[in-house]
C-alpha cells in the first residue's frame, strides 16, 4: 500500500481542544497535510508508535515543518527507544530544533498540554511498537496501533472511540516465503477487539492491499451490524469529529 500509494500513509492528526498533535508521519505526510490545510507549526508534538518506514518516513521533514525550518524552535517527539538509538528515524541536526524527545516506554504515561497519553503496552511486532490511550479533558480513545493480536490486548484498551490499525482481512501465519510482516491484526481481531471494549465509535485504518480489494467500508458495515458498535473504515482526508460521540 505504502508504495504504490493506492491510500495515502500520511499518518494521523489529532486537535484536541486546540492542542495538535500528529502520529506516524508515514510517506507523504507532508504533501497530504499541506494539500489539507494542515498547519505543521501547529503542531506540540509528534508521537511515533514504532520505527516501520510506513509510520516514520516523513519524520525529518514534519520536525522542520512544525519547527518552521529551525526559526520556531518547539515541540516534542515521542518515539520507542530504537527508532531513536543505532539507526535514529530523526537527523540530530533537527532533534536540536525540538523541546525536547521523550522516550516511549511500556505502561508509562505522558502529557502534553492538557492531553495525557499511555503507552500501555509494549506490542508483538518486529520492532519496538506502542499503542497509545488518550485521555482529553472532554474524551478518552484509544490507538492500537501495529500489532499481532495477543491475549489481555484488550485489557489495556479503551475509552470512547477505538482506533485500529487492521491490515490483513485474515489472521496470517508467519511465512518464510513472504517478507511481509504477518504480525498484524485482521478484521476477526478487530471484531473481537470492539466487542471486548465496547467503544461508542470504532475507526478501522491501515488496510493492507487485501482489504482494500475487500472495500473496507463494506467490512465496516459489516462489524456494525454485528457487533452493534458503529464501525467506519477510515479513508484519505477523512475528518472525525469527538463531538459525535456524544450523539448516542
Ligand atoms: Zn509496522
Amino acid at each position: 500500500m505504502m508504495i504504490n500509494q493506492f491510500l495515502a500513509t500520511g499518518g494521523l492528526w489529532l486537535n484536541l481542544d486546540d492542542t495538535e498533535i500528529l502520529i506516524d508521519p508515514g510517506p507523504g505526510c507532508i504533501v497530504q497535510s499541506t494539500k489539507r490545510k494542515l498547519r505543521a507549526e501547529n503542531l506540540s508534538a509528534i508521537i511515533l508508535s514504532h520505527r516501520h518506514l510506513d509510520h516514520s518516513a516523513d519524520i525529518n521533514i514534519m520536525v522542520e515543518a512544525m519547527t518552521q525550518g529551525g526559526f520556531k524552535k518547539h515541540g516534542k517527539l515521542f518515539a520507542p527507544a530504537d527508532a531513536l538509538e543505532t539507526e535514529p528515524v530523526i537527523f540530530s541536526y533537527l532533534k536540536d530544533n525540538l523541546d525536547g524527545v521523550e522516550v516511549l516506554e511500556e505502561g508509562k504515561s505522558y502529557t502534553i498540554g492538557d492531553v495525557s497519553f499511555t503507552t500501555p503496552v509494549r506490542h508483538i511486532h518486529p520492532v519496538e511498537t506502542y499503542g497509545m490511550v488518550f485521555k482529553t479533558p472532554g474524551y478518552n480513545f484509544s490507538l492500537i496501533a501495529d500489532t499481532l493480536y495477543f491475549d489481555g490486548l484488550t485489557s489495556y484498551y479503551g475509552g470512547e472511540l477505538l482506533i485500529i490499525n487492521v491490515v490483513f482481512l485474515e489472521p496470517r501465519k508467519p511465512d518464510a516465503n513472504i517478507s511481509l510482516p504477518a504480525d498484524h491484526l485482521s478484521v476477526p481481531d478487530a471484531e473481537h477487539l470492539i466487542e471486548e471494549l465496547k467503544p461508542k465509535v470504532a475507526i478501522l485504518t491501515h488496510f493492507g492491499m487485501g482489504m482494500w480489494r475487500a472495500k473496507p467500508w463494506e467490512i465496516a458495515e459489516r462489524l456494525t451490524e454485528k457487533t452493534g458498535v458503529k464501525v467506519i473504515a477510515a479513508r484519505d482526508g477523512m475528518r472525525f469529529e469527538l463531538a459525535k460521540l456524544d450523539e448516542g
